[in-house]
């Protein structure tokens, strides 16, 4: 299932990004139109908060979800409710800029992120456009639970 937010709802494009899935959020100097055309070319929900982006993506018969809340917490839980989230997913995408993240051996990452994450980590993952390094931190299973508490079952 792929996605696009609009420009409003850019912490949510975060979390599904973690979520791992593909979710565009385009920018400011993105408009509707453009934000229409993507959707329609993509095949990608619409998420949106804006009441005539909604109309007009029922009306060229877009996938279209729309929110209501600005709670980060209740927007994530109306999106768990109509697509689930695939555990082996989670953290394989840049919250950043949205591409796979590459799975990397442990050795090569030494000079790249904090020691004690390196000593207390096996797993590390990479986006080779950001150049930034990712692990499970402290927060993963803060968010495994979080996420747990917003959708119906468990993505153990
Ligand atoms: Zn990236």
């Amino acid at each position: 299932m792929k996605l696009i937010c609009d420009h409003m709802l850019g912490s949510l494009a975060k979390w599904l990004r973690i979520l791992g899935f593909d979710t565009l959020y385009p920018d400011m100097t993105t408009n509707d139109d453009q934000v229409l055309d993507i959707a329609k070319a993509q095949k990608r929900l619409l998420i949106t908060r804006d009441k005539e982006l909604l109309i007009r993506g029922k009306k060229i018969q877009l996938d279209v979800l729309g929110i209501q809340t600005t709670d980060l917490d209740k927007q994530l839980a109306q999106v768990l409710t109509r697509i689930p989230v695939d555990r082996i997913q989670v953290l394989t995408r840049c919250t950043l800029c949205n591409t796979p993240l590459i799975s990397v051996e442990k050795k090569s990452t030494k000079t790249y992120v904090p020691p004690k994450v390196f000593e207390s980590r096996d797993q590390f993952w990479y986006c080779s456009v950001c150049n930034k390094y990712y692990w499970m931190g402290t927060h993963y299973e803060n968010m495994i639970e979080k996420i747990n508490k917003l959708s119906n079952k468990n993505i153990q």
